[in-house]
């Protein structure tokens, strides 16, 4: 889970982070007594979305006016952002960050993240921030460092001294950056965060170093037990997918994915198989869902609303592997599902294992349009070549 940036520096300032004042506003009117509040005369309108590339798409912007900074803090609230980093939809923005405007000398890169190939912590940093630094690292990958934190040692002061030498700071700043630092991974070990990325820290005309822009990425399996109820409150499901959320609520694990076949299967391994055997068909899924290993009746329906939901749905396979879960039982979920939602499209049913007959025989008693395969591969080739034919050849 993703939090806003100004939850992020929130967390940052707590741990004595430096961050720019500034305040979290949800209207024009409020936008611009937070500019009066901070005083000065530049100030910083920012987007709050969960997404990056804000700046380049219009959402971050510096004003010298009160009335410019109303005005376009208002342009922003109630509106969507598109950015590199959104869908052509883009994220909802439902409050500004308005903060002092800073003089900027230097633009650094600084992230925490979770290496899962070393199995460690690993501090990225690059004195060419504030850009992509994606396209750095494919461009000019000399410009980052890297290093690697031992779990049991924590960040050691030497490896805080060459992140500062690296980023070219001196004097005092190697100080402050080694601070900053520790607190920051600090904050990344008590929270359960798989990232904290600072793009960019700023090096000040007057020298001072400070966290300008904040993502923070919770490591989900943190949420929900009660780990991280601090981090729990600053969701904004908003910001998410609207079908990923409705899925969650019904302990569904659901992706939304590209393509136009839906994918109703049971178990995490079958749901890649099944997205991999569809894909060797020269078709792409339209989502990824394991509907869970003791799975109910209703389950499997929600399921299948929830997939059907999507516009982009051409055509739905169902892959039931029936070990600890009944085919009997997903069968009755998928007819309940077809007699409450209409279903225009095609539907291919494999069920194999455990009452696979039983359920075979509910199907095909049902009435309803649904073709039946054999394994797998067949399901695949039906669905593909069903999702291919003119609408009013398919559901034989
Ligand atoms: P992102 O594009 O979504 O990553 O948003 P950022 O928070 O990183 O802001 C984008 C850019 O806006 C930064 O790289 C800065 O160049 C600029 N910016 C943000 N805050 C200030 C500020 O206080 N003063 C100045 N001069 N520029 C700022
Ligand atoms: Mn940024």
């Amino acid at each position: 889970m993703n939090i806003h940036e100004f939850q992020a520096k929130y967390l940052l300032g707590e741990r004595g982070v430096p961050v720019p004042r500034g305040y979290v506003t949800r209207s024009a009117v409020e936008a611009r007594r937070a500019a009066e509040r901070l005083g000065g005369s530049a100030w910083v309108v920012k987007a709050q979305v969960h997404a990056g590339g804000r700046g380049k798409a219009g959402g971050v912007q510096v004003v010298h006016d009160l009335d410019a900074l109303e005005r376009y803090a208002g342009g922003l609230l109630g509106r969507s952002l598109v950015t590199a980093q959104t869908d052509a939809r883009g994220q909802p923005v439902g409050a500004v960050l308005v903060e002092e405007g800073l003089e900027i000398a230097r633009e650094l890169y600084l992230g925490l993240l979770v290496d899962r190939a070393r199995e460690r912590v690993v501090c990225i940093a690059s004195a060419a921030g504030g850009m992509e630094i994606e396209e750095i690292a494919a461009r000019d990958p000399q410009q980052l460092i890297t290093v690697v934190i031992h779990p049991a040692a924590g960040l050691q002061p030497y490896q805080a001294r060459q992140i500062a030498f690296a980023l070219g700071l001196g004097g005092r700043q190697i100080g402050e950056l080694t601070q900053l630092l520790t607190a920051l991974y600090a904050l990344f070990i008590a929270y359960d965060l798989s990232l904290v990325e600072i793009n960019p820290l700023v090096v000040t005309a007057d020298g001072r170093l400070l966290a300008l822009d904040a993502k923070v990425t919770v490591d989900d399996n943190a949420l929900g037990v009660g780990r991280q109820p601090q981090l729990t409150e600053m969701r904004d499901v908003t910001q998410e997918d609207a079908v990923e959320v409705e899925a969650a609520e019904h302990q569904l694990n659901y992706i939304t994915l590209d393509g136009n076949i839906g994918c109703m299967v049971n178990g995490a391994g079958l749901a890649m198989a099944t997205m991999d055997v569809i894909k060797l068909h020269g078709a792409e899924p339209a989502n990824f869902l394991d509907v869970g290993g003791g799975t109910s009746a209703e389950r499997v329906a929600e399921a299948f609303k929830i997939i059907l939901s999507s516009p982009k749905v051409a055509g739905i396979l169902v892959n039931i592997f029936g070990g600890i879960v009944r085919c009997d039982l997903i069968a009755e979920g998928i007819i309940r599902a077809v007699q409450e939602v209409e279903v225009k499209v095609p539907v291919v049913v494999r069920l194999e294992g455990t009452r696979s007959e039983e359920g075979k025989q509910l199907l095909a008693q049902s009435g309803l349009a649904l073709t039946p395969a054999s394994d797998l591969a067949d399901a695949a080739a039906r669905i593909v070549a069903a999702v291919a034919a003119p609408r009013d050849g398919v559901a034989g």
